[in-house]
Formats: C-alpha cells, sequence, structure tokens
C-alpha cells in the first residue's frame, strides 16, 4: 500500500472563471503529474440528481447518491480529460451552465462536502497531483507542497467563461454568464464550510490582465522555487 501522504501535490484554487483548469492542464502535463478537477466532481453530483429528478435541497437523497456514484475520469490520446458516469461519457453535459449552478448550490452543504473528500483525496498518487478548486489548499491538501490562488476581476472572468462556453457550442449570452459569475461567487465565498479563500500559505496571482502562458510561466516559477528551498 503508498503511503500517499508522502505524494507531491500543487493546489491551485481560485473563482470560477479565472482558468484554474487551463494551467492545472498545462502543469499536470510539464510535470507528468496527475490531475483532480474538484469541481467536476460537483457538477457530476449536480448532473446525476437532475437525471435521477433528486431535488438540489434534499441532503439525504444526495447524499444517498454519492454512496452509488460510478464515477470514472479517463485521459484520451490527446490529454483530454473524460468523465464517465456509469460508463456513460458526460463530459460536455456537466459543462452546461444549469449544471454548475446547481453543483454550487449542492456543496454548501457540509455533509455533502465530507461525503466527497475521500474520493477526492484518492486522487494524490505518485509521481503527483496538481489539484484544482475551491477548497484544495485549505481543506483537502492543506499539507501540498504549493499553494496557488488564482484571481480576476468578475469582468475577465465572464469573458474568459463566455468565450469557453461558445467554444463547446453552449449558446449563453455574456450577460448571463456575467451574471452567474456574480451568483456563484456570492455563494461559494460566503458558505459556512469551505468557503472560497486563499489558504493562509498561498501564493496569489491576479490574473485580470496575464494570458495564460503569462500565468502559467508564473506558476512554474513558483514550483521551482519551492523545489530550490528543498535543497
Ligand atoms: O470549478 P467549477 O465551476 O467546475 O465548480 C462548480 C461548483 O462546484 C463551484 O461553483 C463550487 O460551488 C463547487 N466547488 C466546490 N469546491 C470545489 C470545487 C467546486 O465547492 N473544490
Amino acid at each position: 500500500m503508498q503511503n500517499t501522504a508522502a505524494v507531491p501535490v500543487i493546489t491551485i484554487d481560485g473563482p470560477g472563471g479565472v482558468g484554474k483548469g487551463t494551467v492545472a492542464h498545462l502543469l499536470a502535463k510539464k510535470l507528468n503529474w496527475h490531475i483532480l478537477d474538484s469541481g467536476a466532481i460537483y457538477r457530476v453530483v449536480a448532473f446525476a440528481a437532475e437525471k435521477s429528478h433528486l431535488s438540489i435541497e434534499d441532503c439525504e437523497g444526495l447524499l444517498k447518491l454519492i454512496k452509488d456514484l460510478a464515477l470514472h475520469f479517463s485521459t484520451d490520446a490527446e490529454g483530454v480529460m473524460h468523465v464517465l458516469l456509469n460508463e456513460e461519457d458526460i463530459t460536455a453535459r456537466i459543462r452546461e451552465p444549469h449544471i454548475g449552478a446547481a453543483a454550487s448550490q449542492l456543496s454548501v452543504y457540509p455533509a455533502i462536502r465530507t461525503a466527497l473528500m475521500a474520493c477526492q483525496r484518492q486522487f494524490a498518487q505518485f509521481p503527483g497531483l496538481v489539484a484544482d478548486g475551491r477548497d484544495m489548499g485549505t481543506v483537502i491538501f492543506p499539507n501540498a507542497q504549493l499553494k496557488i490562488f488564482l484571481d480576476a476581476s468578475p469582468e475577465a472572468r465572464a469573458i474568459r467563461r463566455h468565450r469557453q462556453l461558445i467554444a463547446q457550442t453552449i449558446n449563453v449570452t455574456l450577460k448571463d454568464v456575467f451574471a452567474q459569475i456574480i451568483e456563484r461567487d456570492e455563494r461559494d465565498r460566503t458558505r459556512a464550510v469551505a468557503p472560497l479563500r486563499p489558504a493562509e500559505d498561498a501564493i496569489i496571482i491576479d490574473t485580470t490582465i496575464l494570458s495564460v502562458d503569462e500565468v502559467f510561466t508564473q506558476v512554474v516559477l513558483q514550483w521551482d522555487l519551492c523545489q530550490q528551498e528543498k535543497v
């Protein structure tokens, strides 16, 4: 049995649309590490609840559903992560805005967050893990070697998220995306358990006027510095 406590972890937290996923993928690819998109797990629960006609407010029902969740992640030849539920590929479907909103709603329940903890920690496997989400550095991997918190203005995030959704042929207006970002930010930042906030030892990068390459370069630099400190 592996001692997963010794697995190196880099956490990348931040609000929706900040580009955590893109940076996490680039970093995992560069280091040849595993990746955890924790938001996808909350989205899968929201998707499965919708499929079972379960209300987002039915916490007991959601907990039962989580127990039986047959969830798998796989990476294809192009390095694209696929989310499989009961062997059905739901990668694109969990990206729909109404699933994101439902995921944000159900993620406020402490019991649901606790039920999803072990599933997230299982991703910590050698040679290492890049984990992206809201509470990776504060709750799930508090002993991570490097904690990054990405931030950006809501306007910049709405533009990025809108571009992403249009590229995925999900038809939404920029105005609606902006409104959803504001609503989700408020819920994620003010919930009682694991609210969105940087860990005390996180490095905060404001990405509002930075390109993906510039953010990535800064993150890699922080990792290099972190490695040097250990020597
Ligand atoms: O990151 P993504 O937009 O896919 O996450 C969907 C929702 O899941 C977020 O708005 C947030 O409420 C919730 N979430 C969370 N904790 C995480 C990741 C996501 O509460 N670690």
